[in-house]
């Protein structure tokens, strides 16, 4: 039998006990990766509903242009870097582009990037570049936000009686 706590609330995987349990509305959660704990820290509401219940994957493909052509060992590097990371499901690199599908249930852009900072990729640094991330940064922040708060339904007519 498995308690609530050896599931990731983030990515329904198992808990590794090293990784700090949060506090939330007087609920523990507990993670399998600092990535996921991260994901809930910006998105709580997201995910402390739904422990252990199936959700639908909300997939992402986005590509990256880098400031500059990678190399065939940066390339190697930059692919099982980020396959390691939760959610992250097909990659690939070449030239001067990274492109990488994931479930924004599970991992953002601005995480990817963090990974691809690590591995000491540099992003394209082009004001069109610049946009693009910053737009598509938003745009997911808000896509999860409106996953934890639906807009609420609307009445259209009175109750039976009135
Ligand atoms: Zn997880």
């Amino acid at each position: 039998m498995s308690a609530l706590s050896d599931i990731c609330p983030v990515c329904g995987m198992k808990t590794a006990p090293e990784v700090a349990a949060i506090e939330y509305h007087k609920m523990f959660f507990h993670f399998c990766s600092e990535q996921c704990r991260k994901m809930f820290l910006d998105h709580p509401a997201l995910y402390s509903g739904k422990i252990g219940k199936e959700q639908s994957k909300i997939l992402k493909r986005r590509t990256m242009s880098l400031a500059e052509p990678v190399d065939d060992e940066i390339r190697k590097r930059i692919i099982s870097s980020l396959m390691k990371m939760m959610g992250v499901q097909e990659v690939t690199a070449e030239k001067g582009k990274v492109s990488v599908t994931y479930d924004l249930r599970q991992v953002t852009e601005g995480r990817i990037e963090e990974v691809l900072a690590e591995v000491g990729t540099k992003l394209g640094g082009g004001w069109l570049d610049r946009l693009r991330r910053g737009w598509v940064h938003e745009s997911e922040e808000t896509e999860l936000d409106n996953l934890a708060a639906p807009p609420a339904p609307k009445r259209n007519r009175p109750p039976p009686g009135v």
